[in-house]
């Protein structure tokens, strides 16, 4: 029986890795000082694997970048707008194809970059050519096994399997099928193969986590076709799945001619008992029953119990380990210093899962040793103590969720009805402009928020700094006349955590560093309770806004699958639950906004499609209690408010009907960066509602013309009814100069002037 994990976070318990490579991109430092530490992390990792006692350590989940771009450079894909003479295993290039510049080297236009699978982990998406060829170009995996063979300990490499790569690729030029270049690749992962055993190696992990996925019959089949060729006799290959259900993918997976199957048991319900049956008998199974995806303790009881049976069955055939790489939970609790402790003890970070697998290893193996018995027992306990809080557990929000009827989920009056009573309301013209909610976040902002943060700025004077803010946004907003104005936002630190500070039933560390992409890294809030909204939230600001303008203000809410979506979540109630008491918080805010004069209210759901199940047979229900939260949410206010809603970061083609079922009296929606590509959907789909589509792209520091903005504008106007037609940005504009931003929305005002003379 051995232990393992399936990848660890290379970001550096206090983001070594991303300050090593921002003071190189600056020029700061030298490349061999990032290299050094690159190597010193990798060892430190390794070492705290063999500390916790995992019998194999992992090598290969390293990358300065990311690890699907660093596959590409390993096989020789290198588009060609970076130049022929380059060498794949050279850093610069690396950081080229990732963020369009390095130190050395010519610019080119960045790789594209996207989320790998349902994570919040980005990665760069490879592009392949019809034509294209691949060649074992970039050595650096072979310096790292040597690196890590100093540490004498039993070593697994870890590769991307060839399906799943060519799965996550994307071609280039003229369109084709990718499995047409299956068989000029496996010949390199041959060679690789290869070059590992001269290195000693014997084990070699092979993520294919698009198992997972609904596959078409030709990648089923081209499973079978790449395995039979990639089997070796002298060489273990663990296949490992992750994410989500193997599903009709299950025989396959169990039957293809590798040494060992991993599967996700925390993601794939009671899949690991069919596989126990149909395994054949020379394979290990690694059963993932340390979840990589959350924060919480291992439930070793139960754990214990399961991989007993599976032991029963499997003998020493029983690997343990993480369900997925720990790339996506933080590094290690013991930094947390100010987290309630009965909250922490139920925590564990990368660094306390590992010691949990070794824990169970040795609970399968000696079940009533007094250790195993003394942990378990801590456990139970510390669970007890958060199920018995009742700050944490709140039987009154329960019990409010519980009530919920079919009612809670509807306005007063269809859109119709509502549209007439708002525009009775609002008088406000065609084309009505607006922001997404906030501005520019300045050096000062920024400055007055920490300050008050770290009490150096009182209360009082930090309350003045923000209503200077606004009040000023307000006035460049009056100047640049728009007609449905937002305070700005200037309070915010974070859309998700601002709120999730105010509610009750979220806690957040003080290190809990999660890689998004390249040095990026994101510390999601982390829920552990029901969530209760003690006070009013935004009311104050909102007020004070409204207070300045005679134009409307538009009330600015985070809506409750958003908050979902971004933060870890407790596990012990499904997230429709957890989304329903987010969604009640939500709405009562929304009350309190419309009863102190707020009668535009946007909630923001740029999450929304992100939640979105890896397995089709599982979107029907999702889109089912996401649409309800929402509307939870928007419905408990009389017709004259309109509720706007924002999304952004993703594809909403294919889900257009469910963003209908939200029933938001006006979307804004990001669309300028595909040039209005989201209308095609509008021509196939009657979107009832009204709908402003982005005008232009806020990532761009590029002002967008007049002329520009009205072309897009006429687009749309055919695809869309002038009249429930919205005019605004992309998104929000707080990453952006203020002199960008009236430029900017000047021209925007001034299309929409033309357009409206023009229309009417
Ligand atoms: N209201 C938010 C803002 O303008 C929306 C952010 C987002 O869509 N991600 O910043
Ligand atoms: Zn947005």
């Amino acid at each position: 029986m051995k232990t393992h994990i399936l990848g660890f976070s290379r970001i550096g318990a206090q983001r070594e890795l991303k300050k090593a490579l921002e003071s190189y991109w600056s020029g700061q430092s030298h490349q061999h000082q990032l290299e050094e530490v690159g190597q010193s992390l990798r060892q430190r990792h390794w070492q705290a694997q063999i500390d916790a006692g995992l019998d194999i350590i992992t090598v290969g989940d390293f990358a300065f970048y990311d690890h699907v771009l660093n596959h590409s450079l390993r096989f020789g894909v290198i588009p060609k707008r970076f130049g022929d003479e380059q060498k794949a295993d050279n850093l610069d290039l690396s950081f080229r194809l990732a963020r369009g510049r390095a130190p050395t080297g010519t610019d080119a236009a960045a790789c594209e970059m996207t989320k790998w699978f349902d994570t919040n982990y980005h990665y760069l998406v490879p592009e392949l050519e019809q034509d294209q060829r691949f060649s074992f170009a970039d050595k650096r995996l072979l310096a790292e096994v040597k690196e890590a063979k100093q540490l004498n300990h039993p070593l697994k490499v870890v590769l991307i399997g060839p399906l799943t790569y060519l799965w996550l690729s994307k071609t280039y030029g003229q369109a084709f099928d990718k499995l047409e270049l299956l068989d000029n690749l496996l010949p390199v992962y041959a060679q690789i193969f290869n070059e590992l055993m001269a290195l000693g190696v014997n084990y070699i992990q092979i993520d294919e986590p698009i198992l997972s996925l609904d596959l078409p019959n030709a990648w089923q089949a081209a499973f079978e076709r790449a395995y039979n060729r990639l089997q070796r006799r002298d060489l273990q290959l663990l296949l490992t799945t992750y994410f989500a259900p193997l599903n009709e993918n299950l025989h396959l997976a169990c039957h293809l001619p590798v040494a060992g199957l991993h599967i996700d048991v925390l993601r794939s319900g009671k899949e690991w008992q069919q596989v126990l049956d149909i395994l054949p008998d020379y394979k290990v199974l690694s059963l993932g029953v340390v979840d990589g995806r959350n924060i919480w303790r291992n439930s070793l009881a139960q754990s214990q119990q399961l991989l007993q049976q599976a032991q029963q069955k499997l003998g020493d055939r029983l690997w343990i380990a993480s369900s997925c790489s720990l790339l996506h939970v933080p590094v290690d609790l013991a930094n947390e210093q100010k987290l309630p402790t009965e909250i922490k003890d139920c925590f564990a970070f990368a660094i306390q899962k590992l010691a949990e697998i070794s824990t169970l290893k040795q609970a399968v193996l000696n079940p009533h040793s007094p250790l195993v018995e003394q942990l378990i027992a801590q456990n139970n306990a510390a669970y007890q103590l958060l199920n018995q809080s009742t700050h944490w557990r709140q039987v009154a929000v329960q019990q409010r969720v519980q009530a919920l009827t079919e009612q809670d989920s509807q306005r007063q009056s269809a859109f119709a009805e509502r549209a007439i009573v708002q525009q009775q309301h609002l008088k406000l013209p065609l084309l009505a402009t607006t922001t997404i909610g906030s501005f520019p976040q300045t050096s000062e902002i920024r400055r007055a928020r920490a300050a008050f943060k770290q009490g150096l700025l009182n209360e009082q004077a930090y309350e003045q700094a923000m209503q200077q803010e606004i009040q000023q946004a307000i006035q460049y907003q009056e100047q640049i006349d728009l007609d449905v104005l937002v305070h700005g936002e200037a309070e915010r630190n974070d859309m998700v955590e601002y709120f999730g500070e105010q509610l009750q039933g979220f806690v957040f560390s003080s290190n809990g560093w999660v890689q998004s992409y390249g040095s990026r890294c994101v510390k999601p809030p982390i829920i552990v309770g029901d969530v209760s909204r003690p006070q009013a939230m935004t009311v104050k600001w909102a007020s004070y806004a409204q207070q300045q303008s005679q134009k409307p203000v538009k009330g600015m809410l985070t809506g409750p699958v958003t908050m979902l979506a971004w933060s870890f979540a407790r596990t012990d109630i499904s997230r429709e639950q957890i989304a329903l008491q987010l969604a009640l918080a939500i709405r009562d805010e929304v009350s309190d906004l419309a009863q102190a004069g707020i009668h535009i209210i946007q909630i923001d759901e740029p999450a929304f499609r992100e939640g979105l199940p890896l397995r089709q047979s599982e979107q029907a229900n999702y889109w089912r209690w996401a649409v309800r939260a929402f509307r939870i949410s928007a419905s408990g206010v009389d017709n004259h408010v309109q509720i706007h809603t924002h999304m952004c970061y993703s594809e909403f083609n294919d889900c257009i009907e469910h963003i209908a079922a939200m029933d938001a009296d006006v979307i804004t929606i990001e669309t300028a960066r595909s040039a209005m590509e989201l209308l095609n959907a509008f021509e196939a789909f009657d979107y009832p509602n009204a709908i402003g589509p982005g005008v232009y792209d806020i990532h761009s520091p590029q002002i967008p013309s007049v002329e520009a903005i009205k072309k897009l504008l006429n687009k749309a106007g055919q695809a869309i009814d002038k009249q429930r037609l919205w005019v605004n940005p992309d998104c929000g504009l707080k990453t952006r100069q203020w002199p960008e931003v009236k430029q900017a929305l000047t021209n925007m005002v001034q299309a929409t002037k033309e357009l409206r003379a023009e229309w009417s």
